[in-house]
């Protein structure tokens, strides 16, 4: 399988290409959130660093199984995104307190261990780019309310019946403007 992680010592001051390949079954803790991998993960990564600064630019790409939420029927994304990530070497211990700032400054994370989890990494990636609601396509007619027909595959019955509740609604309110409904108060 190979390493999942970068060691603080592989940022020189010169650049450094590496290249890893995971296969999706690596990730199958993703799917807590939703995430399903369809594909190997392929990551090109550039690092380098000033001393004090640990530079990483980035290029992931896969493929993620998703669900339409209109449809809920499954379909696949492609995934390829580049990214730049800052990092500072955190120095000894940090309280909570310092740890919150730094959460707070996106452009720098710490490294923690000395080493830069690539799981997390791309974890964060694909929360990043996927989409919060999917749709299988642009005019997905999604799910009948009533009977759960896909209205993509066809047209179910249950539209008298949506102009019957929309009669009644309409009954509803004009009750309501009925003012013999005050005589109740008594
Ligand atoms: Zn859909
Ligand atoms: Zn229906």
């Amino acid at each position: 399988m190979g390493r999942t992680f970068i060691a603080i010592e592989e940022f020189k001051l010169e650049e450094t290409e590496l290249l890893f390949h995971f296969g999706p079954e690596l990730f199958e803790s993703f799917s807590d959130d939703g995430l399903y991998l369809k594909s190997p993960v392929d990551l090109k990564i550039k690092l380098i660093t000033t001393g004090n600064d640990y530079y990483i630019r980035g290029q992931l790409r896969t493929s993620l199984l998703i669900e339409c939420s209109r449809c809920l029927t499954e379909f696949e994304i492609k995934i390829d995104t580049s990214f730049n990530n800052i990092y500072t070497q955190s120095n000894g211990d940090i309280s909570e307190e310092d740890e919150d700032i730094d959460e707070s400054d996106l452009e720098t994370s710490v490294i923690r261990d000395d080493r830069i989890d690539l799981i997390e990494l791309i974890h964060e990636q694909l929360i990043l780019h996927t989409p919060l609601k999917p749709l299988c396509r642009e005019d997905c007619k999604g799910l009948c309310p009533q009977c759960g027909q896909d209205l993509n595959l066809k047209q179910c019955s249950c539209v008298l019946q949506k102009d019957t509740r929309f009669s009644q609604l309409k009954q509803f309110f004009n009750d309501y403007e009925n003012p013999g409904l005050e005589n109740d108060k008594d």
